[in-house]
């Protein structure tokens, strides 16, 4: 099977097995050999492979309907999961509208925040603030906010530029402020930036509470979160947090939001929120934004696949699992310890030069100097080498060029909730077999 020419392409051509099948946080491929999914793919399956409950709701579904266009009927299994992803939000986000990704749900987030102030009678607003580095989606619309360079820069023609502040990298610093006035500095730069733009034009600001694939896990200091949502409203800027990689429980809480207490004004849900069952999302809002644009006309905007059936009672199943299992303390638990495992390796590697997250959102990154935090050079091509060398011995990590894509290595360590401390040892036995033939 493996031989046969491929008509299929992604990114790049795809030297990889086939995959058999999946079993908890373990991934089988044609030969038979075991993968632990130390990255829960692209931290979307967040309560394993082949989950019984969640296999048993989607054929349930499967034998009444899969496929009710949302404008012909409502379905139980989409108002259900409304409602239940309400519940699940901070007070006062009780509004859902279902996509089929990351990308959509961002994309809707800005579209509904931009018809929110034409409500308002703000037509002048309609800039989105968002930060450098950052991931949003590849769709021309949430290109215009990722700041990836790699990724935009040959869009560039076609992408409307909008402004972007600093993301607080502050791991990078070498000042002497303390982490709580670090925190404050970066979040004045919101400020300054919507003070340049004309605070009249500035309609949002979005930002990932904990990043992910483009800053590798970095979470900012306490003080940062709080400031920026008094900034936003100082202003009157929609706040978005995107947590399409962050929600439905991988830092340990149902939203990174509530780490700090914040209810962002919108959020944009995904990964695990269908968690690989369904192509799966959400943009959530507070009626207080929607309910002026339904009685506008509407929002304009809308994708088929919304809300199908199939998609949402497999939504709804993950989200009985979640609870039931307790699997978002189990996330807030194995992250910690799983944390602490990585940090003890920098003992043993100098060249790890940072090991961070929340939760089971988690990252190391390889430096040439820990002092400095000097990149490894970029010929080394070290985030594809060590990717590499842990797969060909059974464990998956997510990888990629960190700093906006510029420079430096950062691997995401973010297996599913379900992990117990024992897989733990598994992941960490591998991954320092791993770096030491990195390092050989
Ligand atoms: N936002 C964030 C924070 C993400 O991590 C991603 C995916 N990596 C997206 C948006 C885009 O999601 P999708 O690939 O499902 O469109």
């Amino acid at each position: 099977m493996t031989d046969a020419p491929s008509h299929l392409f992604y990114q790049s051509r795809n030297p990889r097995p086939f995959l058999d099948r999946g079993e908890g946080i373990y991934l089988f491929d044609e030969t038979g050999k075991r993968y632990i999914d130390g990255s829960s793919g692209a931290m979307v399956s967040n309560i394993g492979h082949s989950n019984p409950r969640v296999l048993t709701a989607m054929k349930a579904q499967m034998d009444k309907a899969t496929f009710g266009y949302r404008l012909h009927f409502r379905t139980e299994p989409a108002e259900a999961l409304a409602a239940r992803t309400a519940a699940m939000m901070p007070d006062g986000l009780d509004r859902v509208f279902f996509v089929s990704g990351g990308s959509e749900a961002v994309e809707s987030a800005v579209k509904l925040a931009r018809q929110y102030a034409l409500t308002q009678g703000e037509p002048q607003r309609w800039k989105v603030i968002s930060r450098f580095p950052s991931y949003h989606g590849c769709t021309l619309g949430a290109l215009a906010l990722t700041g990836y360079a790699p990724l935009a820069d040959p869009f560039a023609p076609m992408l409307q530029e909008m402004p972007r502040i600093p993301a607080p990298t502050t791991y990078l610093d070498r000042d002497n402020l303390t982490e709580e006035q670090r925190g404050l500095k970066y979040a004045e730069t919101l400020r300054d930036r919507i003070l340049t733009e004309g605070p009249e034009t500035v309609l949002a600001f979005i930002m990932e509470p904990v990043g992910g694939a483009s800053t590798g896990a970095l979470v900012a200091p306490d003080s940062y979160y709080g400031r920026i949502r008094e900034i936003c409203d100082t202003f009157g800027i929609l706040l978005i947090y995107d947590e399409v990689m962050t929600g439905a429980g991988r830092t340990g809480r149902f939203l990174a939001a509530e780490h700090w207490g914040i209810t962002p004004d919108i959020v944009a849900l995904s990964k695990g929120f269908g968690a690989g069952y369904a192509p799966l999302g959400a943009t959530v809002a507070g009626s207080r934004i929607v309910e002026p644009i339904l009685d506008a006309g509407g929002f304009l905007h809308g994708f088929t696949y919304a809300g199908n059936p199939l998609a949402c009672a497999a939504g709804l199943a993950v989200l009985d699992e979640l609870e039931t299992r307790g699997l978002i303390a189990n996330a807030a638990a194995m992250g910690a310890l799983l944390q602490a495992r990585l940090t003890v390796l920098m003992e043993r590697y100098p060249f790890i030069g940072d090991v961070r997250g929340k939760g089971l959102l988690l990252a190391f990154e390889l430096v040439s100097d820990r002092e400095t935090m000097a990149p490894l050079p970029k010929g080394l091509n070290a985030h594809s080498e060590l990717v590499e060398i842990a797969y060909a011995r059974g464990l998956i990590l997510y990888s990629r060029r960190t700093r906006g894509g510029i420079e430096g290595d950062h691997f995401l360590v973010c297996p599913p909730l379900i992990v117990t401390s024992a897989q733990i040892d598994e992941i960490m036995e591998i991954l320092t077999d791993s770096l030491d033939a990195f390092a050989a």
